[in-house]
């Protein structure tokens, strides 16, 4: 299957790392124009150029709505038109029981997983529609369908996002926007890297049916069959790449 997102471009939040970095390239890969938006000025602008394929670099937090609206207007003052949105950014959080969760960590997870996917729609569904139409891919988790000890706050705001894509989706099928949500299983990234020891990983490893934790480019590849029109027919669900680890 040949995919193509010629004249096509896309925004990935959280895209100088990780799962996001992974899919910005494949896009770019593709034919796309690729606006990488993240925190840190430096990682992201070096993350784009190094992608090549004419990848702009923005910097916004999205936890802040004025950033967001500013990130789809440069996308759209740049190339002329927004197509594509991946909603990636998203933190971990503290590991702690829910009776005992800090009150400021909590809000500090959903703001970023949630509220930061809502505002990404929220500005990003008017610029898609006013080019004709495109798809957006929210990034929830294997933790968007089944609980996860100690991450009571990730947990509800993966949760949330599946319900919010497919209301966005109902919402904005009559504009030709689809809207679906990718969860993936644990995947090797600095979040993962950096939230968990070498046996943790080890022992989450052996949960996935396929003894092992994913790649990026293996997410990647399914959010590319998601934006592209292959996937016409595809919107307001939710799909797993996670090495089976929810088959069991
Ligand atoms: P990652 O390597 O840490 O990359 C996430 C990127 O998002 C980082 O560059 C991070 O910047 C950035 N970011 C954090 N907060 C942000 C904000 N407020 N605004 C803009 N950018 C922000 O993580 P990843 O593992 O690729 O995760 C990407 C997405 O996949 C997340 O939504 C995560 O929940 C989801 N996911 C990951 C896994 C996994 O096992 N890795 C599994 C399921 C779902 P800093 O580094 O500066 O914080």
């Amino acid at each position: 299957m040949d995919i193509r997102f010629d004249d096509k471009t896309a925004i990935v939040t959280g895209g100088a790392s990780g799962i996001g970095l992974a899919i910005a390239k494949q896009l770019a890969k593709s034919g796309a124009r690729v606006v990488l938006a993240d925190l840190d000025h430096d990682k992201t602008k070096a993350a784009a150029d190094a992608m090549g394929h004419g990848a702009l670099a923005f910097v916004a937090d999205v936890t802040k709505p004025d950033a967001v609206a500013a990130l789809v207007a440069f996308a759209q003052e740049k190339t002329g038109a927004l197509n594509l949105m991946v909603n990636n950014a998203g933190i971990g959080g503290p590991i702690a029981p829910l009776g005992t969760y800090e009150i400021a960590e909590w809000r500090k997870v959903i703001d970023v997983n949630l509220n930061g996917v809502f505002y990404g729609m929220r500005y990003a569904i008017p610029a898609i529609t006013a080019a004709g139409g495109g798809a957006i891919v929210n990034i929830a988790s294997i933790l968007g369908a089944v609980g996860f000890a100690g991450a009571g706050a990730y947990v509800a705001a993966k949760h949330a996002v599946l319900g919010m894509t497919k209301t966005a989706a109902l919402d904005h099928a009559g504009d030709g926007v689809r809207v679906n949500a990718v969860g993936p299983g644990f995947i090797h990234t600095p979040l993962v890297d950096s939230g968990l020891d070498a046996d943790a990983q080890k022992a989450l490893a052996g949960q996935h049916a396929l003894g092992r934790m994913g790649q990026p480019d293996e997410v990647a590849s399914l959010v590319c069959y998601l934006l592209s029109d292959h996937a016409s027919f595809i919107t307001g669900s939710y799909h797993l790449v996670d090495g089976g680890y929810t088959a069991q």
